[in-house]
């Protein structure tokens, strides 16, 4: 795509200001984004490019999506600056996060990624043109790496810069936890949308160390309701009852015991003392 000149909307959709204060950095007289025909354009409909800052949170897509629609009808650049603007940042899967509500992607496996992402395809599934996407990570990225992004938007790199492209086969394969690792980061994960990040470890290790300590699920349960009577904060008490439910249905998904059997071997995993029994059966 060749452009001329490119007005530019900015669109905060959750972002830390980090991205904000690098953006604005690029239109002082500095780094001069103005010498490429780049301008700050006050209103969407105005606007050729939308620079968008932050991870999208449930709050600010309905805004971004009138804002986006507003815009004129081409070229209608997207240009995500910012990890969070790219794929969610430090908030990737974090509950604040927008998801699709008919998203197939339900499910603890099927993570709220953020990120700019879902609002583009959904604006397109709706019939909606939206041009190019241009992608800047970094937290925040740099001013240089922002003009890089923009004049990449503009067609002038390949105008002015001559590059190479290579690809590499990689050589490297996820690792296949073992199954009380993942049903400890399945709990944490499940933990995150109720608590967040206040105390999230703590609640977590508690809970371990009832349900290696518990017999039967019938003790499990008891253990809890004792542990929510001593910690009378409805936030714990809620976190440790998701907990326990949640145990229990990955305890029959994978068809292992974990814990609630004081005479099975104990596993170090990262610090939590679990007790593992493979094979057990269901109680
Ligand atoms: S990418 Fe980093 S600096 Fe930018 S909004 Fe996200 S957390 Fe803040």
């Amino acid at each position: 795509m060749k452009l001329r000149s490119l007005y530019i909307f900015h669109l905060d959709t959750g972002a830390c200001n980090g991205c904000e204060i690098e953006l604005f950095d690029v239109l002082t007289p500095y780094y001069d984004a103005e010498r490429l025909g780049v301008r700050l354009a006050a209103s969407p409909r105005h606007a050729h490019a939308m620079a968008v800052t932050g991870p999208l949170t449930r709050q600010t897509y309905y805004a971004a999506k009138e804002a986006i629609k507003a815009m004129p009808p081409k070229p209608r650049i997207i240009v995500a600056i910012g990890t969070c603007a790219c794929s969610g940042g430090i908030f990737y899967n974090g509950y604040p996060i927008y998801r699709r509500p008919e998203s197939p992607r339900e499910g603890q496996e099927y993570p709220r990624r953020g990120g700019i992402f879902e609002l583009v395809q959904d604006l397109r599934d709706e019939g909606e043109y939206v041009g190019p996407v241009v992608y800047i990570p970094g937290c925040p990225p740099r001013p240089e790496e922002i003009l890089y992004g923009v004049a990449l938007a503009l067609g002038l790199v390949e105008k002015r810069a001559k590059g190479e492209h290579y690809t590499e086969e990689a050589g490297f394969e996820l690792p296949e936890y073992p199954i009380e690792e993942r049903i400890r980061l399945s709990l944490r994960e499940r933990l995150k949308y109720v608590v967040g990040y206040f105390d999230r470890e703590g609640i977590l290790r508690d809970f371990m160390e009832l349900a290696g300590k518990a017999e039967s699920v019938e003790e499990l349960h008891r253990l809890i309701e004792d542990y929510c009577l001593r910690n009378p904060d409805s936030r714990i008490s809620l976190a440790m009852r998701v907990l326990e439910r949640e145990f229990l249905r990955l305890k029959e998904k994978y068809g292992w015991e974990v814990g609630m059997n004081a005479k099975a071997p104990q596993g170090e995993v990262r610090g939590v003392q679990v007790a593992v029994k493979r094979d057990a059966g269901s109680r």
